[in-house]
This record gives structure tokens, sequence and C-alpha cells, in this order.
């Protein structure tokens, strides 16, 4: 999940975020997403979305939760906002790991991950979400850190290019 969110950045197709559906059993890989909110103009195409939409299309069912003796998870290198949360709940999906706290995640990147509810925890539990791990491996750690340098890069990088397009543009804002 590393080397997808660092080569997210380095090509500066999204924000450092990536998220994979996995069968919770055997660890299989069912998809994979990055942030495409900047490269597509999509404002909900957060990594998390982007795994569970094709999570259900490679399952054939918009519920890839439907057979319980293949449960699955989804695991993300941040906390998911209130957003990827509400699309969590309704995915079929029964399980999140996640590395770092949305928190830090809004720090290093200076998005506002919304209005996540303090309880959200218990509310996943009541949506019949049993599972929901935060975790602070090292190896997240680390690619947090590396990240922040390479996000703040890339931030830098656009808004210098987006300072030499004024005036020349007509585009959007
Ligand atoms: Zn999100």
């Amino acid at each position: 999940m590393n080397r997808i969110t660092a080569r997210t950045v380095e090509e500066g197709t999204g924000g450092p975020f990536a998220a994979l559906v996995l069968d919770s059993d055997t660890g299989d890989v069912v998809s994979a997403g990055v942030n495409l909110v900047l490269s597509a103009n999509v404002a909900p195409a957060h990594a998390e979305v982007v795994a569970l939409s094709l999570a259900q299309t490679r399952v054939g069912d918009w519920n890839p939760g439907t057979d319980p003796a293949r449960p699955r998870a989804l695991v993300v290198n941040a906390q998911p906002c209130v957003m990827c949360l509400g699309t969590l709940i309704w995915s079929g999906v029964k399980a999140l790991d996640f590395s770092v706290p949305g928190f830090e995640a809004e720090r290093i990147t200076g998005f506002d991950e919304g209005p996540v509810p303090a309880d959200w925890r218990e509310q996943l539990e009541s949506a019949a979400l049993p599972s929901t791990r935060g975790c602070s491996r090292k190896s997240a750690r680390r690619f947090w850190k590396t990240s922040e340098a390479a996000w703040q890069q890339a931030r830098l990088r656009s808004t210098t290019a987006d300072d030499l397009d004024l005036g020349g543009g007509g585009g959007p804002p």
C-alpha cells in the first residue's frame, strides 16, 4: 500500500491515500483504490470509495458481504473521513483497519476530514461492523513521515504551477 501511495504522490495524481479491500480470511486483494480527487476533479473519489466501488464491481454485487463465509475488510493508510465511513456502512464490507488517526492525516495533507462524530466506532458497530481497528504500524508511521515531505513538495509544485497560470488560464478555480 505504501508503494501505491508513494507513486500517486510522485506522479501528482492525488493525495497520499490508498485503500485495499481484502478477503479477511485469505488476505487476497479484492480491489485497490487511490485518491483520484485531484486528477479526476471528482470530490467523492477518495481512495476508500474507489476501492469499495471496485470491489463491488469485481464481486458483481453491490454488497460484497452477502456471503458470510467470505468476509471482507477495508484496509486504509489513514482513518476514513466522514463520507468514507458512510460509504463503508453501505458497502457490505464488515471490517475496517486503518493506520493513522484522522487528525494526523489532516495535519499532513491539510485536507478536512469532515465532522466525524466522536462515537464513530460505536456507530459502525451498531451498523454491524464489529471490527474497527486503528493501529500504529511502524511501517505506516515511517511511510507517513516520508510521505509528508513528498506531499508538501507536491503541493508546492502545484501551487507554483497555479501561480504561473494566473492570468493565462480561464479554467475552473
Ligand atoms: Zn474519505
